[in-house]
């Protein structure tokens, strides 16, 4: 915006202002650039080569020679893309290669990819909800749940919405119960003929900033109970959890192929992100039950009005996929380079959060110490970023170190080197 007659525009003054405030409270965030892939070790413009301990590359994946070349091909092969949406002539050979390796790769029917795992979400909820219905959420989900849930109640009025007390179970029934009672009355007024209200379930498989996993076990029998549908978004859990990398949802005995149920039961929908683990560029996906794929592609928004993922993402994608199924010692590595390395923070003193997963949430409390401490690791040649209000809540600032299968031992010793020095 211009200023007029020496007067300040309305929204340069509030913009300013805004950003005033968050460099007055500590709160300004400015973003490192690499100068080099992303990998166990990165080039960090101003501070040369640093040990990463902050990215989703769980599997060491987005460095890995095969997932390259399957990028570097597909953009010869296909060009950079249709210019078009999926419906109209945007999908290529390779998206339902990728779809169909998804699928199979989580146990579900069928897949669908997005631009984004925020995407997937925001496809899901308002396409796949209809007033009356309610979606009750965990009150710790990712923020493109919260979003997509708030979306879905905007888009569709009389969508309902909850949230229920982080991963407590007996908040999550009270949830149920109400909203099986409040159907009861309102069916008692109904037209007759009228479609019942369908309950939806959901959580993060793995949460991201306490680094713990939902019960997904337990969810099923409730959601059994009252006939709920379970949405897991485990953007955090593929290629992580599980003895296959398969997911939280395998790690908890629920993996069967084709949507069939596993000993523990099995989520009704899944949600994802190809930009962490499986191979970290970006894009997101929808598994599950083909009639969900059939509405999202016939009615999602996301995917009717925008474009598909880039045709090299999804072989880069895919390949990555294919690496994950053929060297299941990456997700083995990963879990014990995770152990050695909760014990070994552990031991020099520090409070590590206790979970199978590869974040490691360090806890120090103060947010203006967890971004010192941040900087000072970086400064010592270790990136790990830290995380304070309004991310976490006040008092519960935190380190977040995060654990890759491209680790060595002798690197999550010179993280812990690193942080002795603090
Ligand atoms: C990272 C993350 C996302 C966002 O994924 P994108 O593909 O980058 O949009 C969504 N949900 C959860 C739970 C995540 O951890």
């Amino acid at each position: 915006m211009t200023a007029t007659q020496a007067q300040v525009h309305p929204f340069d003054a509030r913009a300013d202002a805004l950003l005033a405030t968050l460099r007055h409270g500590g709160q300004y965030k400015h973003l490192q650039t690499l100068e080099g892939p992303m990998d166990a070790e990165v080039t960090v413009r101003g501070y040369g080569r640093c040990l990463c301990f902050c990215s989703n590359n769980y599997l060491g994946l987005a460095n890995h020679p095969e997932v390259i070349e399957a990028g570097v091909r597909a953009l010869r092969d296909y060009g950079a893309g249709t210019a078009s949406v999926r419906f109209i002539c945007g999908t290529f050979g390779p998206h339902e290669t990728l779809e169909a390796a998804i699928a199979d790769l989580v146990g579900a029917e069928a897949a669908y990819t997005f631009v984004s795992c925020w995407n997937a979400n925001e496809a899901v909820f308002p396409t796949l909800c209809e007033p009356g219905d309610t979606i009750i959420s965990d009150e710790l989900n990712h923020a493109s749940i919260i979003d997509a849930v708030r979306l879905a109640s905007v888009i569709k009025k009389g969508v309902n919405k909850t949230v229920y007390k982080h991963n407590d179970l007996s908040a999550l029934r009270h949830q149920l119960e109400t909203t099986a009672s409040q159907n009861a009355v309102n069916a008692s007024h109904a037209a007759p003929g009228a479609g019942r209200p369908v309950t939806w379930v959901v959580t993060d498989g793995v949460f991201s900033m306490e680094g713990d996993i939902a019960d997904l076990p337990a969810m099923r029998r409730l959601c059994d109970e009252y006939g709920a549908v379970l949405v897991v978004d485990d953007s955090h859990g593929t290629g992580v959890m599980g003895h296959t990398g398969r997911g939280t949802h395998e790690h908890q005995h629920m993996f069967a192929p084709h949507g069939k149920p596993g000993p523990h039961g099995r989520v009704d929908v899944f949600t994802g992100t190809l930009g962490k683990a499986l191979g970290g560029a970006a894009g997101g996906y929808v598994a599950g039950p083909r009639r969900v794929i059939e509405l999202l592609v016939q009615r999602g928004r996301p995917t009717l009005f925008s474009n598909a993922l880039p045709v090299t993402v999804a072989c880069s994608a895919a390949k990555a996929i294919e690496v994950l199924v053929r060297e299941p010692q990456r997700v083995a590595r990963l879990r014990d380079n995770t152990a050695y390395a909760r014990r070994r923070i552990r031991e020099a003193g520090f409070t590590v959060v206790e979970s199978p997963t590869a974040i490691c949430p360090i806890i120090v409390h103060d947010t203006a110490k967890a971004i010192a401490m941040s900087k000072r690791l970086l400064e010592l040649g270790v990136f790990v970023i830290g995380f304070g209000y309004p991310v976490v809540p006040e008092g519960h600032a935190r380190l977040r170190v995060q654990i890759s299968a491209a680790h060595s031992h002798d690197q999550i010793d010179r993280l812990v080197d690193a942080l002795r020095k603090l």
